[in-house]
């Protein structure tokens, strides 16, 4: 079986998954399967001009290959175009965006460097699997140096409607250099259609009889691969002591009151002071949930250098303080908003002890913590998932309840119906919601990627 490498723009930890990201978790299993190297970025500065050893670390059949930037490409590359230009236009939010051009020079100039450290290390029959919008161009970077190997490439984010992808400057380049890569995989159909319609409305793609689409004289495949999670250790996850001792301790100052639980990186696109807004208005409409219904929002900060999200910290500071002023009673707080975050274990417990998963963003390219609250949950009493229809994972999750987090009103409602559901029908909804995140897990995900990209050839060898 061929090596696999993976290249994302950060890398690890291979163990103590327990405090890594969603992306991370999925690409461990993957390399521990069948073997491979993951590169990318060491998480640290270099003294400008420089680029500092090649980071090397091994354990057991899988190794990490990591390099430092400088302060200018984490300014101009992650900070700036990843996080300030394609971050905000993916989600929709073109009014958030900074299109400054020494940014988007800088995000080129990192996809260079990072190829030209990859290629080195690159055997004939590796297979490279790209990850996220970090490395739109390293694919066209590696076949400008010769690279034939298969390499795909997954969007873990949202592929915008061409209507709001063309705001983007170069965004035909942007398109160009994705068709480099032999297979594009999309978190939903949806995102998949909308860079088809790209392809054929802005750059003259057709579609061939083995639904590849030639583009910018090349062949692309491309098609949904909803990314899942590791079920099974979540469902598990509550009998770990960080996982039970979280539970019981909920269960415990929650009494016999309904917890709505959120968890969510800060973001903008988590869609968080609407759904404060939504739970105040929980309180004003139906009063008798005084004192009955709490809300605990985990919200870790992220990317505190980029402005947008410490003003997001600040709103939802003010709104739970305004809420909690308005509504606390001696013996009851509403809203409590933890600013840090908490390893996965002890999230298990927390979701399961909470009555309602509320998962509501604005624009998501999946959304794992959708899928984590319905596996850590009871099968015998298990809470409600109220769910965005502009997360990734409403495409899957039919049976959650679905709603519009632009709508206050939309949204207390659900909440309103969540904490209302009979049991029986919370145990329907949730065999349904169980029965997809079970079958479609990481693993499965990774496997069906990998399979489809193995099975076609590279482009550029089928010309020769
Ligand atoms: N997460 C965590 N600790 C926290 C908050 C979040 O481990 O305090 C994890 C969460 O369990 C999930 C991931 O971070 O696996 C977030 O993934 P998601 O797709 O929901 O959102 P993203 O942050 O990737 O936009």
């Amino acid at each position: 079986m061929s090596r696999i490498v993976v290249v994302s723009n950060r890398v690890g930890p291979l163990s103590d998954t327990g405090r890594a990201g969603g992306l991370a978790v999925a690409l461990v299993d993957v390399l521990r399967e069948r073997g491979g190297l993951w590169f990318g970025w060491s998480g640290q500065i270099s003294e400008e001009g420089t680029y500092g050893p090649l980071r090397l670390h091994e354990e057991g059949n899988v190794s990490t290959a990591t390099i430092d930037v400088t302060q200018a490409d984490y300014d101009e590359f992650y900070a700036g175009f990843a996080n300030r230009a394609l971050w905000p236009t993916l989600h929709y939010r073109l009014d958030l965006t900074d299109f400054d051009k020494r940014l988007e020079q800088g995000y080129r100039r990192v996809n260079e460097r990072f190829a030209q450290r990859l290629v080195p290390l690159l055997r004939p029959d590796d297979i490279v699997w790209v990850h996220d919008y970090h490395f739109f161009f390293l694919g066209e970077e590696l076949r400008n140096a010769g690279i034939t190997n298969p390499i795909g490439f997954f969007l873990h984010i949202p592929f915008p409607v061409p209507e709001v992808l063309t705001a983007l400057p170069n965004h035909r380049r942007l398109a160009e250099a994705m068709s480099n890569y032999d297979l594009l995989g999309f978190q939903t159909s949806g995102h998949l259609h909308a860079f088809e319609r790209y392809l054929f409305e802005e750059a003259d793609g057709t579609r061939n009889d083995d639904h590849s689409i030639s583009v910018f004289g090349r062949t692309v495949m491309a098609d949904a691969y909803p990314i899942g999670i590791d079920a099974n250790a979540f469902s598990n996850f509550h009998q770990s002591t960080e996982g039970a001792d979280n539970y019981s301790l909920m269960r415990r100052e929650l009494d016999t009151q309904k917890q709505i639980v959120g968890v969510d990186r800060i973001d903008y696109s988590k869609g968080l002071p609407e759904r404060f807004e939504a739970f105040e208005r929980l309180l004003e409409m139906y009063p008798e949930h005084k004192g009955e219904v709490t809300m605990l929002q985990i919200a870790p900060p992220s990317r505190s250098e980029v402005r947008a999200y410490l003003e997001i910290q600040r709103q939802l500071e003010g709104l739970s303080g305004r809420i909690n002023g308005r509504f606390s009673d001696l013996d009851w707080t509403p809203i409590h908003l933890i600013s840090r975050s908490f390893p996965r274990r002890s999230l298990a417990g927390i979701y399961r002890a909470s009555a309602v998963g509320l998962v509501t963003p604005l624009r998501d390219g999946m959304n794992l913590v959708a899928k984590e609250y319905v596996a850590a949950q009871d099968p015998s009493d298990p809470g409600v998932l109220v769910l965005s229809r502009f997360a990734g994972a409403a495409e899957e999750m039919r049976e959650a309840i679905i709603v519009n987090p632009y709508s206050i009103d939309e949204l207390a409602e659900g909440l309103r119906q969540a904490i209302q559901m009979t049991r029986d029908e919370r145990i329907d909804r949730w065999n349904a919601l169980n029965e997809k995140v079970t079958t479609n897990t990481a693993s499965a995900w990774s496997r069906r990627f990998l399979d489809d990209l193995t099975s076609i050839n590279s482009p550029l060898l089928a010309e020769t």
